[in-house]
This record gives C-alpha cells, structure tokens and sequence, in this order.
C-alpha cells in the first residue's frame, strides 16, 4: 500500500512523536489481541473471572493460573518488525514517547526507551493490600498464589485491572506527551478501553495530526487524518525505511 506523501512528510518534520499502541502491535509476534478474533484473549472467557480484585478474591488460583500463562506466552514470544520500526522511527524524531496498552514487554525487549507502560507490566508483582511493588513471587515461587512477605496477602500482577484506575503519575505523564507532540501514529489499538482511547483527541485538542495504523476499522477511525489499512508489521517498518532514505 502506498503511504500518503504527505503523512511521510508529516513524520519527517515533526520534532516530537507520540506512538499509541495497542494488542494489535504485538499480534505479528503471535500474541493474541482482547477483541476481534476466535484466537483473542477473552473469546470463551469473562474478564470478570480473570482480570478484576473480585476475581483475584474469589478464585485466586484461576487468576495466577491465567496470568502465568499470559506470562509464559509473552515471555516466548520475540519482538516484531513493528517493535522494531517504532525504534528506529525514534531516533530519527527529537522527542519520541511511546504510549502502550501493551503490557508483554515486547517494546522494552526490541530497545525501545522511553516507554510509558498505561496498563502496567505482566512481569511486575504488587501486594493486593498496599499495591507495593514485590520483587516478582519472591515469597513463594512454586505456591499456587504467592504472597507478600511483609504482610502476607495475595500478590497479583501489575497490569490495570477491569474497572481499575490509571496510577495518576503514568496518566499526567502520557496527557504531557500527547499536549506536546507534533503527532500521533496510533497503532493496532480498538480504541474501546478509556481512557487510553482518550489520548489520541487529547493530541489534537493541542494541534497534532494523528494517522491510525490498523487492519479493521475502529472507534476512531473517523477522527483521524490518515488511515493506514494493514499490519503493523508491514505499515511502520514501510514508513522508518522511506524516512530513512
Ligand atoms: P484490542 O484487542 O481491543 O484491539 C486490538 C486491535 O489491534 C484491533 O483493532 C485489531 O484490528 C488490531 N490489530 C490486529 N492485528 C494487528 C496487526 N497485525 N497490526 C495492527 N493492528 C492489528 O486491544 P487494545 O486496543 O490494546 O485494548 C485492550 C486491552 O488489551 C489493553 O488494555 C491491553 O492492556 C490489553 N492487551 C494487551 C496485550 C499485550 O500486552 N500483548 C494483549 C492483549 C490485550
């Protein structure tokens, strides 16, 4: 697919970048997406039996059994081509936050810096009393539900839950990047989990142009200035190689 000259020219120019990813970045690295298809995470699954405090409370071996494999899953899987542009398209742009939905560490594993994790990271461990970072299932590394040494409730995962709010530190820094950036290339996200699908209008409030970059139509397609019909495998390394050029 040909990219539009003037999204090219756009990325070219622009002294601050933001990148607004989504499930959808890490699906060529063959980990499954939330939403859209028979292989996404939730497909036979309710969230609230997995991925919520009430879950945690109610059947806390269920929950770590699933988060586990979220982790071992993640953990096999290898950065993209898509990981890899988003790098690359970084030190060409002055300034460049990454915002991720993404909590697999595929980002960080292909060298990309500065990274802003808005839903956590699968691979930290929290005490679900004081919500303390613990180093990951330290206590009790072949309990089924580890525990937190200091007061000895259940650990859960650092990743937001359903209904959880975003810590505010992570949120003020996302909301400054979006304010100060030249544009926004939002990449394999549905755009259906706020306030992550926030950002995006947040960017052009403040005069960004913003370029969607995802094989099926989302809530915000219709809002942005450019849609790039395809993977992100293919899109953003096309995209780093004509900048380069
Ligand atoms: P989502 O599952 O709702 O949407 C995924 C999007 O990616 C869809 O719009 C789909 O069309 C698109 N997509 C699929 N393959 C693609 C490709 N190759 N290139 C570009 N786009 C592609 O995911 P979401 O919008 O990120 O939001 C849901 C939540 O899912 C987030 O909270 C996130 O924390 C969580 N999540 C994370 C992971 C992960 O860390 N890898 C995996 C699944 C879900």
């Amino acid at each position: 697919m040909p990219l539009p000259a003037e999204l090219v020219n756009r990325v070219r120019s622009a002294n601050a970048l933001v990148v607004l990813s989504g499930a959808g970045l890490s699906a060529d690295s063959g980990l499954a997406t939330f939403r859209g298809t028979a292989r996404s995470l939730w497909h036979n699954r309710r969230p609230e039996e997995l991925a919520t405090p009430a879950a945690l409370a109610n059947d806390p071996e269920l929950v770590w059994r699933w988060h586990r494999e979220r982790r071992r899953l993640a953990l096999a899987a290898t950065p993209n081509r898509a990981h890899a542009a988003i790098v690359e398209l970084a030190a060409m742009v002055n300034r460049c936050v990454t915002i991720t939905q993404n909590v697999d560490g595929l980002l960080q594993r292909a060298g990309a810096t500065d990274v802003i994790e808005f839903h956590g990271n699968l691979f930290l461990d929290r005490c679900s009393r004081t919500n303390s970072e613990c180093v990951p299932e330290r206590a009790e590394p072949t309990a089924a539900v580890p525990h937190c040494t200091q007061c000895g409730a259940a650990l859960r995962p650092g990743v937001v839950w359903f209904g959880e709010m975003i810590d505010s530190a992570v949120l003020e820094h996302a909301v400054a990047a979006c304010d100060s950036t030249d544009g926004v290339l939002v990449v394999g996200t549905s755009a259906t989990v706020a306030p992550a699908n926030a950002l995006a209008s947040v960017a052009r409030r403040a005069g960004a142009w913003i370029a969607e970059i995802n094989p099926a139509e989302t809530t915000i397609s219709r809002s942005v200035d450019h849609v790039l019909r395809g993977q992100a495998g293919d899109i953003l390394p096309a995209i780093a190689d004509l900048l380069d050029a």
